[in-house]
């Protein structure tokens, strides 16, 4: 057969090994800042930074709107992002993550601040809905790439709903060099490029208030983009 389809990627057919696939892999993971960044922990330093100059000016504190009260980490893993930029900044957080042993591990990892972070939530993201109206902020990196595209949408309007007033989504993601969304079978995600993004966020009704591309890191690595939302 000459059909285009059959010389495109392989898309996974079955989502529920999709998913499965995805949860293995997780499994194997070192509960590690390493694990949680495939061995590139050195990377992790020029990220929090590039992810709090991002932040910071729709936040109060950066004499914008957004309240600093209650923030929620999603994929959170063993809560490098909730420990190294969300406390700081927020009340309390939250997070919500598919492996139960990551929760466990963010309790050491956090520290004595792990007294406020409110909820530990072991779940994947297709099967979560954020509490209506609860978060001023909503932060998403290095995991939307395990949602498939229906549940992406639905994920990203089921965020909106959660928001409290002058609430804030934030989605940090590789995006693909092409203009096509890559599959990877090693940990089970796809690596979207930005206008799948940008098309899954306006078909959820959300407005990019912001876009940006984070700066220094490696050559060879993916580009990773930071979206702000409401
Ligand atoms: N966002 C964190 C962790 C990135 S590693 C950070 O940047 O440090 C990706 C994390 O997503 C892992 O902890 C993995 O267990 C989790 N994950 C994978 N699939 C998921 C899903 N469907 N729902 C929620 N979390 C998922």
């Amino acid at each position: 057969m000459t059909d285009e389809s059959d010389t495109e990627v392989e898309w996974p057919k079955n989502e529920e090994k999709f998913y499965y696939d995805a949860k293995e892999y997780w499994s194997q993971v070192p509960t590690t800042v390493d694990g949680m960044l495939g061995g590139f922990e050195k990377i992790s330093p020029t990220d929090i930074n590039g992810s709090k100059a991002f932040l910071r000016p729709f936040l109060k504190i950066g004499k914008g709107k957004t309240n600093t009260h209650r923030a929620l980490d999603c994929g959170a893993g063993i809560g490098r992002i909730t420990k190294r930029l969300l406390l700081p900044m927020f009340d309390t957080v939250d997070m919500v993550e598919l492996n139960q042993k990551f929760l466990d591990s963010a309790k050491s990892f956090i520290g004595q601040d792990v007294s406020r972070v409110d909820r530990f939530i072991c779940s994947g993201l297709q099967d979560f809905t954020p509490e209506a109206g609860r978060y001023d902020l909503i932060w998403t990196q290095w995991v939307l790439g395990h949602l498939t595209e229906d549940h992406l949408v639905a994920f990203f309007k089921r965020c909106k709903a959660g928001l409290a007033t002058d609430g804030l989504i934030v989605v940090k993601e590789n995006v693909s060099g092409s203009e096509k969304t890559e599959f990877d079978e090693l940990d089970s995600s796809f690596t979207r490029c930005k206008e799948s993004y940008t098309t899954a966020m306006r078909k959820a009704g959300l407005t990019i208030l912001k876009e940006e591309r984070q700066k220094g890191f490696p050559k060879g690595l993916y580009s990773v983009f930071m979206f702000a939302l409401k």
